[in-house]
């Protein structure tokens, strides 16, 4: 059974986590869209809106379900059993950074995979970090989240 994990702050997912998630899924028999929550980061939305907004995205994808974890991505796909693991790579600081971590991952991770996805031209520009700066400059984000993904500032944790 190849299981993989997709694992990220999501805060807020956006257009481009989707295409990978979009693109991974004839790879694999499931994903596991995995918020990642770090009790030292501060986050603009909650993890209930988060996850809500993750469950909507991916309404329609059977193969696709949300998970949630504190502490090592590592740690979470072994507890889950997933052998694999999702990354996107818009850049080169992302190949840097990425690519220590996923060797780390395969040492502690027991032979965890990560399978990357370099971004298409048309999402490598979005981050969830530029989404929240406009959102916090009270801007609009629709054309960089799903469509799904409605913000207004209520929501903001
Ligand atoms: P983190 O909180 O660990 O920075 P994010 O939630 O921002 O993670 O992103 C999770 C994963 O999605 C990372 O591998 C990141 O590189 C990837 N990603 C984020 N935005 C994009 C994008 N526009 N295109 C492709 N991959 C992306």
């Amino acid at each position: 059974m190849s299981k993989a994990v997709f694992p990220g702050s999501f805060d807020p997912i956006t257009s481009g986590h989707l295409d990978i998630v979009k693109r991974a899924i004839p790879l694999f028999e499931e994903i596991v869209v995995a918020i990642g929550q770090n009790s030292s980061k501060s986050y603009l939305f909650s993890v209930e809106q988060r996850k809500s907004w993750l469950t909507e995205v991916f309404a329609d994808y059977p193969s696709v379900s949300i998970g949630y974890y504190e502490g090592l991505t590592a740690e979470y796909c072994r507890e889950i059993d997933a052998k694999f693991m999702i990354r996107g790579l818009r850049n080169a600081s992302d190949f840097d950074y990425e690519k220590t971590i996923s060797q780390l991952n395969h040492i502690i991770g027991k032979d965890l995979e990560t399978i990357f996805f370099i971004a298409r031209p048309s999402y490598a520009h979005i981050s969830s970090t530029i989404v929240r700066e406009i959102i916090k400059g009270g801007g609009d984000v629709s054309l960089l989240v799903p469509p799904n993904v409605k913000i207004d500032n209520q929501q903001k944790s």
